[in-house]
């Protein structure tokens, strides 16, 4: 029950198990171009160009930025957390002058402080987190892709931990890039990055002055093997993670049958479930409102008189494995639970009893009924 890696389905899992095939096999280019036709529906992004390659979440996150970055471009990092505070550093690394708008613990920024900074420099690219998975504050992702077009901006979302368990339509949302890894509400083991980029942010690409700085991260590079395996050619620039192509092809296979609507909403459901559940052994959440609250993980604090290193050790023995805080200034006084994917409603059930046992453990009283009774009331909706 951490924020990722997640647990996968079994066929996800037997295609990680099976012998590697050639990454010219045509069973395998067949994989590939699933894959990045997949994404597209996922990502409801029609016109976007998927890029799929070996790496984690930061390898995407990069990868948007040393393509669209050229030296002294200026960019905008709209930061909830601590994925906010990595993208500046990144950006920053391939030249950009950077801009930090940072909300307080568990907010979002105001639009119209967004705004005003956007009127006041001329930014070329603005990256937001959609949900932070340090501090479980999801962002607008509708109203910044909004935001983007009025002021001329590319916008980069970093889907890391929303991608599959948030709705996102980026076509319709107009956001330029939408980056994930493999590892979280796709369900698929970590080792992909991906991301879709819009036909905007392609032509800012084509049109660049200068080479990208990322020899790896080069579109130049992968552009045509994207390409060659969308049309059902081989190609070769760097040898593809064969197993992980095949698993996430089960996985994709999985988001879809199951259909984006109802994934959205059930893990809405969940979501929301768990925090009644927290709310009702007397956590308080680190997301201000319901309103900026993710629904992919959920970050209580602990009580006041509960360590973390007690509190997690007592969590071992109850058998839930959970994480623990992230973003440094709060980082010893919360937890992190994860429930994305195909989680399901007795997962939320044994999470719910584990932190009330091990609460317990730690001398903090509290009744177990209380959250798992809470939970009911909202599966049975
Ligand atoms: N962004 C967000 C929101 C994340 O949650 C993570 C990973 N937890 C990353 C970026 C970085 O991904 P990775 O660890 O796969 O490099």
């Amino acid at each position: 029950m951490i924020p990722g890696p997640i647990e996968c389905e079994t066929d996800v899992l037997k295609a990680m198990g099976e012998p590697p095939k050639s990454h010219t096999a045509p069973d395998f280019i067949k994989s590939f171009g699933n894959c990045l036709n997949m994404m597209k529906e996922v990502w409801m992004c029609p016109s976007g160009q998927p890029f799929l390659v070996a790496g984690t979440g930061t390898l995407a996150m990069e990868m948007a930025a040393a393509n669209l970055i050229e030296e002294n471009d200026k960019a905008l990092v709209i930061s909830t957390g601590y994925f906010g505070r990595r993208y500046a550093d990144i950006l920053e690394r391939h030249g950009a002058h950077v801009t930090i708008l940072e909300a307080p613990v568990g907010e979002v920024v105001e639009t119209a402080d967004i705004e005003a900074e956007l009127q006041h420099k001329d930014y070329k690219l603005m990256t937001f987190t959609h949900v932070d998975t340090s501090t479980a504050v999801m962002v607008d992702a509708a109203s910044m892709g909004a935001l983007g077009r009025k002021h001329n901006v590319l916008t980069v979302l970093d889907g890391v931990c929303s991608v599959a368990g948030e709705e996102i339509r980026q076509e319709e949302w107009g956001i330029d890039v939408v980056l994930t890894a493999s590892q979280k509400a796709i369900g698929v083991p970590p080792g992909l990055a991906m991301l879709v980029a819009s036909p905007k942010a392609m032509e800012t690409w084509k049109s660049r002055k200068t080479p990208v700085r990322s020899y790896y991260a080069d579109w130049d590079n992968w552009l045509p093997i994207m390409e060659a395996y969308t049309a059902g050619k081989p190609a070769y620039f760097g040898t593809p993670a064969v197993n992980l192509v095949m698993a996430l092809e089960a996985g994709l296979g999985n988001i879809l049958k199951e259909g984006l609507p109802e994934r959205f909403e059930r893990h809405k459901k969940n979501g929301k479930a768990f925090r009644e559940a927290m709310r009702a052994l007397g956590l308080s959440m680190i997301p201000k409102n319901e309103t900026v609250t993710a629904n992919t993980l959920s970050a209580p604090y602990l009580p006041d008189d509960v360590s973390l290193p007690d509190f997690m050790k007592a969590m071992g023995e109850a058998e839930v494995i959970i994480a623990g805080g992230l973003l440094p200034e709060i980082k010893g006084r919360y937890i992190r639970i994860g429930h994305m994917g195909c989680v399901a409603h007795t997962d939320l059930m044994n999470a719910v009893r584990g932190i009330a046992r091990a609460l317990n453990q730690c001398a903090h009283k509290t009744n177990e009924d209380d959250g798992v009774l809470a939970i009911d009331k909202i599966m049975r909706k």
